[in-house]
């Protein structure tokens, strides 16, 4: 009767899962009227009033600026550009050195290559899966200027420590908000905490436009020179006086009013769902507790987690020896209709590949960074650099996403009863 599905039982659930869709009535008719205005972008890559773009653009940034508590919003076409943005900002090139995780979207190694710098990857906490701090100190060298912090899943990274380290050693933080809109940190907004915050607008997160992103910063200097790579800084530069050139040369980073008009509408739609994600989570947690052997992500006192992502930990031990892999293959065949939601998997052994061991750093691939005349370093990309991250990822960490919004109460009881199912069956795995 309790066969598991996988050995040829009966599925828990078949039925599909409902879909996550933030787009409504509001999104079409904010773009209607846009469409009607026929100003579907008004930036001018030049010292002029618009250089700072249309009507819809800079009421999304006041809005954005207001809900985050931050003096500058600079919105952007994806959180790639913004993350590209913020460390041209800082002052980033070729021979320094920027820390960042190994353990998160591939962008946020990539950046510092964009200005022909080198990513080094410290090692990543067991408990939130951010930096660990004492990590980010063993990487730190002369060459060092940044560091990038992921908010990972949508849990806080240890901020009061990474801002220690920062100030010791004169570095400045990026903090990547992409998985944690409004998550806080000792009750602070996470991406208001270091010198830059970036977001992400993508379709996948927990708001979007589409495609689209968002710069944060209280620092005015910073901001400038975000809102000169945003646009093409090198043609605004004489005009506008700006002093310091370094790293002013501009890409297109222009967001559009269309996509600037969703935004308005879906950061109103922002707290309500993460309400939701919360509330789910404390239902699906309430679940898994009677599983012996799965952990919860740790939410230290005074922060809480935006739930991008619900990350657990796996241990085998108590799975009488079966494999994290063969437990989430089994929970896929009792929830076979989780298995793509519009391409993307709702549940995961592990997340992403430590970003080291692509090919792009195993074989140093790029023009300058690595192979720069000016770097004096000997940064590694040894497999084992990163130990925590990768027995988390080869073995113990199983990630899902149960808790979007738009699930019910009885779509949530399934996804237990899976969980539970295949632990209580789990003997039927051993092979
Ligand atoms: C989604 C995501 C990105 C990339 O965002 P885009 O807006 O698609 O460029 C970067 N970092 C993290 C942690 C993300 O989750």
């Amino acid at each position: 009767m309790n066969k598991l599905a996988i050995c040829g039982g009966t599925p828990v659930r078949t039925k599909l899962f409902p879909a996550y869709n933030t787009i409504g009535e509001e999104e079409k008719r904010a773009v209607l009227t846009v469409l009607e205005s026929g100003n579907l972008s008004q930036f001018l890559g030049a010292w002029h009033k618009d250089f700072y773009g249309g009507p819809y653009v800079q009421a999304f940034e006041k809005e954005w600026s207001t809900l985050f508590k931050v003096k500058h919003t600079i919105s952007v076409n994806s959180n790639t550009s913004g993350l590209f943005a913020a460390i041209g900002a800082c002052g980033i090139q070729p021979g320094d050195e920027v820390i960042v995780s190994p353990y998160t979207m591939s962008a946020g190694a990539i950046a510092p290559l964009i200005y022909g710098a080198v990513p080094v990857f410290a090692d990543i906490d067991i408990d939130n899966f951010g930096l660990d701090p004492a990590s980010i100190e063993r990487c730190i060298t002369p060459r060092t200027k940044a560091i990038l912090v992921v908010h990972i899943f949508g849990n806080p990274s240890k901020m009061n420590e990474v801002m220690q380290i920062a100030r010791k050693h004169n570095l400045t933080v990026i903090e990547d908000c992409a998985q944690a809109p409004m998550a806080m940190y000792k009750d602070k907004l996470v991406g208001t905490i270091g010198h830059i915050g970036v977001f992400s607008l993508n379709y996948h997160k927990h708001v979007h436009t589409g495609e689209g992103g968002v710069v944060v910063t209280n620092d005015d200097l910073l901001a400038e020179k975000l809102f000169l790579i945003r646009n093409h800084g090198e043609q605004v530069v004489e005009a506008k006086g700006t002093l310091d050139l370094l790293n002013t040369q501009g890409f297109n980073y222009r967001m559009t009013e269309i996509a600037a008009a969703i935004g308005i509408e879906q950061l109103k739609k922002l707290p309500g769902l993460l309400v939701e994600r919360r509330k789910n989570i404390d239902y699906l947690t309430n679940g898994f507790e009677q599983i012996q052997g799965l952990t919860a992500p740790l939410v230290e006192q005074g922060n809480t987690h935006a739930y991008y992502v619900h990350p657990l930990k796996y241990d085998q031990s108590l799975f009488s020896g079966v494999h994290r892999n063969r437990y989430v293959d089994a929970l896929k065949a009792e929830l076979p209709s989780a298995v793509m939601r519009e391409d993307t998997p709702l549940i995961g052994a592990g997340y992403v590949k430590p970003l080291y061991l692509q090919p792009i750093y195993q074989q140093r691939i790029s023009a300058c960074s690595f192979n720069c005349p000016r770097y004096t370093g000997q940064v590694s990309y040894a497999p084992g650099i990163c130990p925590n991250a990768e027995q988390l990822h080869y073995n113990e960490l199983i990630t899902h996403e149960f808790m979007r919004p738009g699930m019910s109460t009885l779509d949530l009881m399934d996804v237990i009863n899976a969980f539970q199912k295949v632990a209580e069956n789990i003997k039927e795995l051993i092979q």
